[in-house]
Formats: structure tokens, C-alpha cells, sequence
């Protein structure tokens, strides 16, 4: 599945201006894999629901085999026929979008049983003749097939549970036919459904999400990767709409059905299969194609987002990207065609469904009006992530869900191999140490952390594998295979690879069988290692965690221990290897690349290492292993002095580890916070994306730690002073903002700089920020660029009021391009006012404001807020039930929710609070965000810890790294405004609740306090009546018309009177008086 964590650049850059997010932690943020396992209640309208007798009672806790969640060996599936029929209009016998099904599936007994265990769950069955949810035959004729006795619905393990009379024959093969309901809930799992509007009309798509366990929420399966087969599917479908699956289209046809003038879609066979890798949609969507080499390549979409072109960035590179993996592979593209479509509601960021990948809208599609390079990036680099599975993934699969890492970690390795090839002028490869290298270190220095594989006996649980979707598998996965390949080189590397393809085609494997088949090429080819490639993979696969590896150039020892961010933190999990690793090691010295080294114990001694003058030593060149370098003093001043006087000695991506290693040290407490600060000095004089991204990511922990103090103020003045060169470069570089720079580094560096200056009150900045907002929004026409709209949207927003935000947010709400709206909606989290941000949170659990997949995001990105993020944990704290229940229980993105909302705590206070909050819902869970909560208690301590030990240093560093002039004194802790510009101003105001300010305009004089009438909405009304008595309002009925002004009658009282004449009373007035 594709790393949803992955988010543009341009929302990362707003994480920066929200003073907050460690961009590592933003990027953690944005969904990952999230499946909605919907917790809700919602009973299918039965056809026939339910057991169709009694299970036999069990004690508990029970041992019966459908009380544990993985299948029995007994029964091996060989194919199914699965017919399906979504409906994309509400059924209206239940209120709800349904689907109903028929399945058979054949399989052959592998061993002797009287019991049949095939995985289902939420789905509802129709009794059949026999009166079982199911109908067993014999495929043999020869031989007859035992009869149902019991079947029921086991629905913990999410089972369908057959009990025969009898025992089904050893390598005999049955049939077990089913028909069935299912709801086409819009809960992102399974067969679902997603909806949106066009041309004001709403427009609904059934499609599908498997993995890992919601195949059987579309159909009865046997639902583990490992029980391949062969699946011939059926959809029946409205005439219109078009339907898709893995395999394609052999026959079409139209027909009627229970009243309904239907199509029905019939695929070819597709190859033997994980179930996990289905899918299925029916939707009214356009596309674009080509072929490549007789492949088919399909790119679907919403109408209007292939009109505009949209598809056709994805559509050109995934031909070259597809070639590109065929060499690497040297296997030939396993299926006939390659099928990609965007998707208005998906959690994930892509799926690898094998020949039909769905994905996220912004994930694939692609406007030059709108995208930025950031986006651009994502879209290559997913594609090439989700066409790396089609053979590492697919083709061969995995055995059980503990080796998750090996499928993701390859596959978010050789990603960006195959983005180099689609643009070749990026360097996108480098970027790797950022996205994947950093990032999970962060994690993975961690006391909780765990090690990349897992024992299969320890994974069962639809929510343990779930949660096995995490970071340590994408990304240190990623950087240990990358390791790897480096050490073996590439070409030793794809001869392990492709011999390993070669033997589990269609089949499954072992992570050890990939290691194993490396270790032949080993041999093939005559590498020299320290030892096998199994055993020293084994020190980076079986522990977790990496080493701080020491040079000491005094004595020339080098010497490894585990890295733990917080040095005091106790490490419980014993290591087969005792914390130890077999350490590749390519450096240099002054500047000359040395011949590589390893590490294969605690220490050892290294002459080489061993320096004299002025010389200096720089390990783990380009960061290609795993792990951190730490020196001795001398040497640490020596690279300091460096990239001071000519860093461009340093090459680019060791400048950018020397920020990272230096700043984590000193958080582990292994170097001093001064020393790390020191390396920052020399950042006026660099221009190079990747060191000033790391610093960015780096210095983030400081603005998330003293952003609500005092060293706020000097460490402002410090990085304004730091980031004025670079705003002036760029400034220069595009001609006065008018041009966009050539390089795609440069691009971003461009956002880093005006991200960064504009948080650090650089006035130029924020008024350039503000009048380009306020162009859009005074001429209705658009001219920033998409590369520096996130950071432009969220100064405007931080800097506005309310006219800013519903500016924004209408922007957000018409915006036809998922793109455009993503970059509005993390930029709605910019805003500094209380009851913008609380009206905001309140939003985002309407479905119909924020889509369900982009809750949890939008909420950590207000909580990233300085403003935001005690509203935020309060809103997450006040409706965590909610929540839980209503977005699901198997949820990686909860996870992301609670580290996010949680990420800034440092104080005693907030720890209690974690502890309550922790203590308040233990009954209702935390479901895959279990191991989160208990993270986010230890960062908080480690935080208060670091603050105590740090903030008196810090403060002094930055007071004395600015030269003597006249400043505001400090300010004690606590919350306060920006300062304004000089001006004329009312006097301030005591604290309190205040209406924000409106704009200049003819209004009301402010009323007395008193009781009042709420407002009411936007309408006619009659005028305001002056003071008097009136009659009361009477409710609503049918009443004669008001009369027009008069002399009348007095009401008369209760009585009995003639009826009223035909004539006015002025006409029968004379008669009276005649007669008189
Ligand atoms: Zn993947």
C-alpha cells in the first residue's frame, strides 16, 4: 500500500509556519494507511441473518478453531466465482446502499476435516434449499460431499463457521456456494462506497480496500495471503456506468434483473492471487490511455479531472516507470494491463490492487495550475511505489502480514528508483535521508519501539496487523533494504533479487528467502563481507532501534552503542544481538573518500581513524547506513569550523546529517544543545535545500518545546537573522518573486525560505504574503504560484480574521482539484482565532464539511497551531468515544491523531492530563493508537526533562548569538499576542472572550449587557416595532389576512350570533334607522 504519510512539501511548509510540527511528525500525520474499520452497528436489511441453528455452546476462553483468528491448514482454495452487484442508489426497503452477492469457491481438503472456516464479516446470508448459509458439493462426482449440520456467524474471528456430519476426503475437491447482502457503507473498507458532486449533482462510486482484511466484507473468503487463487468476478452494474476489476473485460452484456435494465461486466480469469490484492468499481468515471509493449495503461478519473488534463502526467510516466521496473526486475510486467484511478474518498494514499491501483486524487492527478513540484513528486514517486508491488508484493506475496517491512520497506526503497527514471533532473533519490532515513529515526530511537520483523504467532488480529503499517516498516524498512544494496552494490543486489522472483513467482515467501537468495548472488559473485548477508541483516532486522557509532580521531577507536533519544529511558525488550550491530562504514578524511570499513563488535581500533593537525574525519558518506555518527570534540569543532569557512568541503547530504546527527546527540545528551546550535551558525552562508530542510525539521522541536516562552523572542531574532540571506537569494534568484526557480531542490528551498522568514516577522515577507492573498481575494483570479500557495495561504490566514478564513474556506469548498483543496485545508489551521479554530475542530466531524478521510489529518494540523493546540486536545479528549466509534478501531491514522495532538507537551500538567485521558477511556480503547498514547507519556516526560536540563543554555546561546543592540527585555512564560506593528491602538483590553474584530463598516452601537434574542440566519423579516403591546405570535394555522388600518368592532365575547352577512354593516345601518 502506498505511504499516505507521504505529504507535499507545500503541507509540510505550513507545519513550519504553524510554529509547530516537526515536519517528521506532519508527515507521520497525513493518513497514512487508515482503514475505517467502522465500528458501527449497522444490520444489513437480512435477507437471512444469522446462524440457522445454534453453535454448539463452548466454555470460555474457548479453544475451538473458530475462536482463533487464523484459518486451519485444512483447506486450500483453488478458484472462486464471485458475481457482485452494488447498488449506487439507496435501497429503499433498509434506507442504506447496499450490494448483494453469489459466490462459490472450490477448494481442495488438504487434511481431513468435519469443519469448514471461511472468512466473512458484515455480510448477511440468504438461507439456501438446504437451509444452511451455504451449499456444499463434491466436485468429483465419484465422491459425495458431506452435509451441513451447523453453519453460523462467528463474528469476533469474522467467520463463516460450517459444521458437517462428516469428514471432508483428503485431496478431494468441494464446492461451497453462498449468496449474500452487504451494506456499500461509506466507511473505507472493503467494498464501500464514495461520493461526490458534480454539476451540482451527487454522484456516487462503489469501489474496494482490502488489505489487509476486508476481503471478506465483500465476499466469503479464505482471507490470508498466503491462500492464493484464481478469481473469476462478475459485476453487474447500471447502463452508463463502468465497471473494473483486476483482470480485463472479456464480455459484456445487458440484461434485466428484478425490474432493473442492468449491464453485466464479465473479467477475464485473473492470476493465482492474494485476496488482499481485489478489487472492484463501478462508477461513471472518463479515462485516458496508452500502450506500452502490448500493456494496456489506463488512467480513470472524475469526468471533469480528465477533461482538464489531469490524468495525463500519470498516464506519461507510468509507461517508463513500468519499463524502468521490468529491467530492474528482469521479469516482463506480469498482466495485460495496468489500470490507475483516482478516488474522491480513499484513506490510504494508494493501493497496489494488482493490475487496477486505486489511489487518493492527490496522488495521481495533476494540474500545472494547481500542483506544486512537492505534489508532482508525490505523484511519481507513489506511482512508482505502488508499480514496484506489482512484482515485489504481487507477484510474489509475503506469507503472513509479520513481514509486512520486507513488502513495504522494498517498495518505499525502490520508489524513488523508479521517480529518478521518470525525472531523472530531480535528484530525488537523495531525498530519501529526509523522507525516510530521518524521519524514522525519530521513531525508531525510541524505548517503545520495536524491531522490523515480527513472529508470525504475535500478529492475528485484523488490529495488530493493522498496526503494523507504520512507520518502522515503510521507512526504516526503505533505509535498511537501501543499506543493504549498497553495501552488496546494485548489480549484486537485482541478481539476489530477480533469482528470488523467479522461484515464488505466483507463490509466497519469507523475509529470510530474499536474504538467502542475496546471499547466493554473494557467492556468484564473490563479494567480500564481514559474514553472510543473513546474519549481519539479522543485527538491523531481529532488534530495533539503530547505533550512534563513535570515532574517536584521538585514539583512532570507533566504538557502537543503541541510540535511545532519551538517554534515561529503560529499555525492557532483550535483543538476541544485545544491542549490537555489523556496521558498514564508507567515510572520508579532509575532504579525500577512503576505502569503506565495518564495525563487527562494541569497538575496535581503526589507525586510519586516527588523525593529526588539521584534518578531519566525516563518516557514513551520503548517510547510505543505518545509524548516527558521533566524534570527539576536536573533530566535532573541526567539521563546525568547515562549514564555516568553505562547507561546500562537506558534500550536501552530510551537511544535512551533521544538523540531524548534531541536534538528536544533544537530545540524547550525548553532545551538548550548544554544540548543535553552533553547526546552525554557519546557515546564513547556505544555500542547499536538504541542510536547511534539516535544520527546519530539527529546529521544529525548539518552536514545539518554547514556543509558549520566553526564549520564543531571541530564538526569533536569531533565525530571522540566519534566513534574511536566503530570502534576499531566492529573491534575486526569481527576479523580485517573479519567476520560478529551475532546480527542483531550489523550488523548495525557495518555500523554506519564505516559510521561514515570514514566521520569524520578517516584515518584507509578510506583507508580500499578505498582498498576494489579498489580490486573490479583491480580483477573484489566483497568480500564486502552486509551489508557494501553502505557505502563502497559511501567513495570509495567521495574519487575517475572519474574512480571510471564509475566503479561504469557500475557496476550499469549490475547489475542483483535491490539490488545491488540501493545501486550503491545512492552511484553514493557520488562523490564530480561538472561535475560527473551535468552529474549525467542530467541522471536521461532519463528514459533509471535511471527508471522513481527512478528520484526523486536519485536526493534528490545528493542533500544530500554537493557537490550536490546547483546543485540539480538549476536542480530542471531549470526543474520543466519538471518534472511536465512528472512524474506526484498526485505524493507523489514530496513531497519528494522538502523537499529534500530543506532540508539544512538556510540563507536569499536561502529563497528568495524558495519565486522566489514558485512565477515562481504557474502557472504550485506543484501538491501533493503543501504542501512541503510551509514546506520547514517555515524549512528554522526556520533554519536561529536556526543557529543565536545556532552557537556561538555549536562551543564553541565542541572547549572545545575536551581537549587542536594543531589544525588548524577556518575558515571563505565558501566552501572548505577535507583536504588532507600530501604530495607534485602543488601549489594551482585560483577558477575556472578545467577538473578532470586523472590518470598518456602518454597524449597531454596541447594547448594554442583558438578555437577547440569539441572531437569527439571513432572510426577510419584518421590520424591527417600536415599544407598545401587541398581540402575542400565534402559532402557525389558518388565520384570516391582517386588516387594513380601521375603525372596528370591538371582539365580541363568546356567543351564539347569526352568521355574517353577505353586507357590509355600513348597508343594513340605514334600515335600522328607518324603522325606528
Ligand atoms: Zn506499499
Amino acid at each position: 500500500m502506498g505511504k499516505g504519510f507521504f505529504i507535499s512539501k507545500a503541507v509540510g511548509i505550513v507545519a513550519i509556519i504553524l510554529c509547530a510540527g516537526a515536519v517528521a511528525v506532519i508527515i507521520a500525520l497525513s493518513v497514512v494507511y487508515s482503514q475505517e474499520k467502522a465500528k458501527n452497528n449497522n444490520q444489513v436489511s437480512p435477507t437471512d441473518a444469522g446462524s440457522t441453528s445454534n453453535p454448539p455452546v463452548t466454555p470460555s476462553p474457548s479453544n475451538e478453531p473458530w475462536d482463533k483468528y487464523r484459518l486451519p491448514k485444512s483447506l486450500v482454495p483453488d478458484h472462486y466465482n464471485v458475481t457482485l452487484w452494488p447498488r449506487l442508489t439507496v435501497d429503499v426497503t433498509t434506507g442504506l446502499y447496499i450490494f448483494t452477492g453469489d459466490s462459490s469457491v472450490e477448494f481442495e481438503c488438504a487434511e481431513e476435516t468435519d469443519l469448514i472456516l471461511i472468512h466473512s464479516n458484515k455480510l448477511n446470508y440468504t438461507k439456501l434449499e438446504n437451509g444452511h448459509l451455504a451449499m456444499l458439493t463434491s466436485v468429483n462426482s465419484g465422491v459425495k460431499a458431506p452435509s451441513i449440520e451447523f453453519s453460523w456467524l462467528q463474528n469476533v474471528t469474522q467467520y463463516l463457521v460450517l459444521q458437517l456430519d462428516g469428514k471432508l476426503s483428503k485431496d478431494h475437491r468441494y464446492h461451497l456456494v453462498t449468496q449474500f447482502t452487504g451494506e456499500l457503507a461509506d466507511d473505507l473498507g472493503g467494498f464501500y462506497r464514495s461520493e461526490y458532486m458534480e454539476d451540482g449533482i451527487k454522484k456516487v462510486v462503489a469501489t474496494t480496500q482490502m488489505q489487509p482484511t476486508d476481503a471478506r466484507k465483500a465476499f466469503p473468503c479464505f482471507d490470508e495471503p498466503a491462500m492464493k487463487a484464481i478469481f473469476y468476478i462478475t459485476l453487474i452494474h447500471d447502463n452508463g456506468t463502468v465497471a473494473l476489476s483486476n483482470g480485463e473485460v472479456k464480455d459484456s452484456s445487458n440484461f434485466s434483473i428484478e425490474g432493473h435494465y442492468v449491464q453485466k461486466t464479465i473479467f477475464e480469469p485473473t492470476e493465482k492471487m492474494s485476496t488482499y490484492l481485489l478489487a472492484f468499481i463501478v462508477s461513471d468515471f472518463a479515462f485516458i490511455n496508452n500502450t506500452i509493449d502490448g500493456v494496456l495503461i489506463r488512467i480513470f478519473a472524475r469526468k471533469p479531472a480528465i477533461a482538464a488534463g489531469q490524468g495525463e502526467y500519470a498516464l506519461n510516466k507510468t509507461g517508463p516507470i513500468l519499463k524502468f521496473f521490468e529491467k530492474y526486475y528482469n521479469t516482463s510486467y506480469p498482466l495485460p494491463k495496468s489500470d490507475q484511478i483516482a478516488l474522491p474518498d480513499f484513506n490510504a494514499g494508494a493501493m497496489e490492487n494488482w493490475g487496477l491501483i486505486t489511489y487518493r486524487e492527490t496522488a495521481l492527478l495533476y494540474d500545472e495550475a494547481y500542483s506544486s513540484n512537492s505534489n508532482k513528486q508525490r505523484i511519481a514517486t507513489i506511482i512508482a511505489h505502488e508499480l514496484a508491488h506489482m512484482w515485489f508484493g504481487n507477484l510474489v506475496t509475503l506469507r503472513w502480514w509479520n513481514d509486512l517491512w520486507l513488502n513495504e520497506g522494498f517498495a518505499s526503497y525502490v520508489e524513488y528508483l523508479g521517480a529518478h527514471e521518470a525525472e531523472p533532473d530531480w535528484n530525488v533519490k537523495d531525498l530519501i535521508v529526509l523522507s525516510d532515513v530521518h524521519r524514522v529515526f525519530a521513531v525508531d530511537a525510541l524505548a517503545s519501539s520495536h524491531p522490523l520483523s515480527s513472529r508470525e504467532e504475535d500478529i492475528q488480529k485484523p488490529a495488530q496487523i493493522s498496526e503494523l503499517f507504520d512507520a518502522i516498516s515503510y521507512s526504516k524498512g526503505a533505509s535498511v533494504l537501501r543499506m543493504l544494496s549498497d553495501f552488496l552494490t546494485e548489480e549484486v543486489f537485482t541478481m539476489g533479487l530477480r533469482t528470488y522472483l523467479g522461484e515464488f513467482a505466483f507463490g509466497n515467501a519469507v523475509y529470510t528467502d530474499l536474504l538467502n537468495h542475496l546471499q547466493m548472488a554473494v557467492i556468484a559473485n564473490g563479494t567480500d563481507l564481514p559474514d553472510s548477508v543473513p546474519n549481519i541483516m539479522s543485527t538491523w532486522i531481529l532488534q530495533m532501534g539503530f547505533p550512534v557509532v563513535t570515532i574517536n580521531t584521538t585514539t583512532g577507536v570507533v566504538s557502537q552503542q543503541h541510540f535511545l533519544l532519551d538517554p534515561d529511558s529503560e529499555v525492557t525488550a532483550v535483543s538476541p544481538f544485545n544491542y549490537e550491530w555489523i556496521v558498514p562504514i564508507k567515510w572520508m578524511k579532509t575532504g579525500i573518500i577512503q576505502e569503506p570499513q565495518w564495525l563487527t563488535n562494541k569497538s575496535a581500533t581503526n589507525d586510519k581513524m586516527k588523525l593529526s593537525g588539521a584534518d578531519w574525519v566525516l563518516a557514513n558518506l551520503d548517510v547510505v547506513g543505518y545509524y548516527r555518527v558521533n566524534y570527539d570534540t576536536d573533530n566535532w569543532n573541526r567539521l563546525v569550523d568547515n562549514l564555516r569557512t568553505d562547507h561546500k568541503l562537506i558534500p550536501v547530504i552530510n551537511r544535512a546529517q551533521l544538523v540531524d546527527d548534531a541536534f538528536n546527540l544533544a537530545r540524547a545528551k550525548i553532545i551538548s544543545t550548544v554544540l548543535a546550535l553552533e553547526i546552525t551558525q554557519y546557515l546564513n552562508e547556505e544555500r542547499d535545500y536538504m541542510p536547511w530542510e534539516s535544520a527546519l525539521s530539527n529546529l521544529d522541536f525548539f518552536y514545539l518545546m518554547f514556543d509558549r516562552s520566553e526564549v520564543y523572542g531571541p530564538m526569533q531574532d536569531y533565525l530571522r537573522k540566519q534566513v534574511t540571506p536566503l530570502f534576499e537569494y531566492y529573491k534575486n534568484m526569481t527576479l523580485n518573486w517573479s519567476k520560478v526557480p529551475d532546480g527542483h531542490m531550489d523550488q523548495y528551498n525557495q518555500v523554506n525560505a519564505i516559510s521561514l522568514a515570514c514566521k520569524t516577522d520578517l516584515e518584507e515577507c509578510q506583507n508580500l504574503a499578505k498582498a498576494w492573498f489579498n489580490q486573490w481575494m479583491n480580483t477573484n483570479e489566483n497568480q500564486i504560484h502552486p509551489n508557494l500557495r501553502s505557505t502563502v495561504y497559511c501567513n495570509a490566514i495567521a495574519a487575517g480574521g475572519a474574512k480571510e478564513w471564509e475566503f479561504a474556506w469557500s475557496q476550499f469548498n469549490n475547489a475542483t482539484i483535491a490539490i488545491e483543496a488540501d493545501k486550503l485545508r491545512s492552511a484553514l489551521a493557520c488562523t490564530k482565532q480561538p472561535w475560527l479554530l473551535n468552529r474549525y475542530l467542530e467541522y471536521t466531524l461532519d463528514p459533509d464539511m471535511i471527508r471522513k478521510q481527512d478528520a484526523t489529518s486536519t485536526i493534528v494540523y490545528i493542533a500544530n497551531n500554537v493557537a490550536g493546540q490546547s483546543l485540539a486536545w480538549d476536542f480530542v479528549r471531549a470526543r474520543w468515544s466519538y471518534i472511536f466509534t465512528e472512524y474506526g478501531g484498526g485505524s493507523f491514522s489514530f496513531s497519528n491523531l494522538i502523537n499529534g495532538v500530543t506532540k508539544r507537551f512538556s510540563t507536569d500538567f499536561e502529563l497528568q492530563q495524558l495519565k486522566q485521558f489514558k485512565a477515562d477511556n481504557s474502557v472504550v480503547g485506543f484501538g491501533s493508537g493503543t501504542l501512541a498514547v503510551d509514546q506520547s507519556i514517555e515524549r512528554t516526560i522526556s520533554n519536561m526533562k529536556w526543557i529543565t536540563e536545556n532552557k537556561e543554555n538555549v536562551l543564553n546561546w541565542f541572547d549572545t548569538a545575536l551581537p549587542l543592540g536594543l531589544y525588548y527585555p524577556p518575558r515571563p512564560l505565558g501566552l501572548y499576542y505577535p507583536p504588532r506593528p507600530l501604530g495607534l491602538y485602543y488601549p489594551p483590553r482585560p483577558l477575556g472572550l472578545y467577538y473578532p474584530p470586523r472590518p470598518l463598516g456602518l454597524y449597531y452601537p454596541p447594547r448594554p449587557l442583558g438578555l437577547y434574542y440569539p441572531p437569527r440566519p439571513l432572510g426577510l423579516y419584518y421590520p424591527p416595532r417600536p415599544l407598545g403591546l401587541y398581540y402575542p405570535p400565534r402559532p402557525l394555522g389558518l388565520y384570516h389576512p391582517p386588516r387594513p388600518l380601521g375603525l372596528y368592532h370591538p371582539p365580541r365575547p363568546l356567543g351564539l350570533y347569526y352568521p355574517p352577512s353577505l353586507f357590509p354593516a355600513w348597508f343594513e345601518c340605514p334600515v335600522v334607522l328607518m324603522v325606528r
